[in-house]
């Protein structure tokens, strides 16, 4: 039997990228999928129905089931429609792939109360809307499955992205915290941190050859090898697998750790500015993390 044969998947941001990708093989897997998709561009402006409609005909032209939506996760109603959708067409939600977004990015000290909030709004007030709709019924049925796209750009770190490393670290936050509110009922609640080839990275500049020779290797990225590792957590295999967050970089998977304290000093008499300075922060520095972004870390070449 196909993995996700009779379950009923909510795949938002589904008719691009990565999102696409999944709403593919998880009806390929035996999934009926609600395709969300705004349809907007990058930056999140305008709305179409095209790029949704045809992941839903190519699932239909393969044999699978799926049925529009192109409202905005960013909307409280909007995102409780998905769920209603999936609940009057399919009759169940099973999963819901937290995926749609956008990018606003920009050097922090430039950036507008308008791009803090469209990115915030997309990412995590979109993955708390969508998620918190399917709750109802995840509760009711003593079943469900969370997927949320995460980034290094939050989990590590990038210039010119103070939104949205905000929203992804936010995303695995409220990943977790779902995880454990949510476990007595039987709910998973995974992040994946992918690496793909989009039109959301697309814009890497390309002025020398090593540079173009950069972004072709990065152009096998493509966000289909994403798929698989959604599908698998939406899946009854993943029973036991919540709370955790794994990298997914065209052949590779990465499981991530969670922050823990690393080192800690005390003193008997308490602490004051003056011994933080002499005592404390001489003990910690060598533990102290490095301002390091995405590419410092995973520093070698996909494989
Ligand atoms: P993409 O732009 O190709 O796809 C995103 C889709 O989301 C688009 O089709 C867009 O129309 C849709 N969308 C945007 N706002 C929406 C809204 N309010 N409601 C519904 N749909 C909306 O981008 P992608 O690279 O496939 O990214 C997918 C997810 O993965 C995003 O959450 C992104 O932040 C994350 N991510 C991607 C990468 C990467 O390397 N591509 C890295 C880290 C994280």
């Amino acid at each position: 039997m196909a993995m996700l044969e009779g379950k009923v998947a909510l795949v938002t941001g589904a008719g691009r990228g990565i999102g696409r990708g999944i709403a593919m093989l998880m009806a390929e897997h035996g999934a009926k999928v609600v395709v969300n998709d705004l349809g907007g561009d990058a930056a999140g402006e305008g709305q179409d129905v095209g790029p949704g409609q045809e992941v839903v005909d190519a699932i239909k032209a393969a044999g699978g089931e799926a049925v529009l939506n192109t409202d905005s996760v960013a909307d409280w109603d909007a995102a409780h429609g998905m769920v209603q959708q999936a609940l009057d067409t399919f009759g169940q939600i099973d999963a819901v792939v937290n995926n749609a977004g956008i990018l606003r990015d920009r050097i922090f000290h430039k950036m507008s109360e308008e791009e803090w909030d469209a990115v915030i709004n997309v990412h995590l007030k979109g993955c708390f809307n969508v998620a918190r709709a399917a709750a109802t019924p995840f509760r009711a049925q003593s079943s469900g499955a969370y997927v949320h796209m995460t980034s290094t750009s939050g989990i590590v770190g990038n210039f010119g992205q103070v939104n949205y490393g905000a929203a992804k670290l936010g995303i695995f936050a409220l990943s977790k915290c779902i995880a454990l509110d949510m476990s007595r009922y039987r709910v998973r609640s995974n992040c994946i941190s992918p690496f793909a080839w989009s039109r959301l990275i697309g814009t890497i500049p390309t002025n020398t050859p090593e540079e173009e020779a950069r972004v072709e290797k990065i152009k096998q990225m493509t966000p289909e090898k994403i798929a698989p590792m959604a599908a698998y957590l939406c899946s009854d295999a993943a029973e036991d697998v919540t709370g955790q967050v794994f990298g997914v970089r065209f052949n590779e998977i990465f499981l991530f750790g969670h922050p823990r304290p690393v080192r800690s000093v005390q003193r008997g008499e308490g602490w004051t500015p003056e011994t933080i300075a002499e005592h404390a922060i001489p003990a910690m520095r060598p533990s102290f993390a490095e301002l390091e972004r995405s590419g410092d870390v995973f520093s070698w070449d996909p494989v």
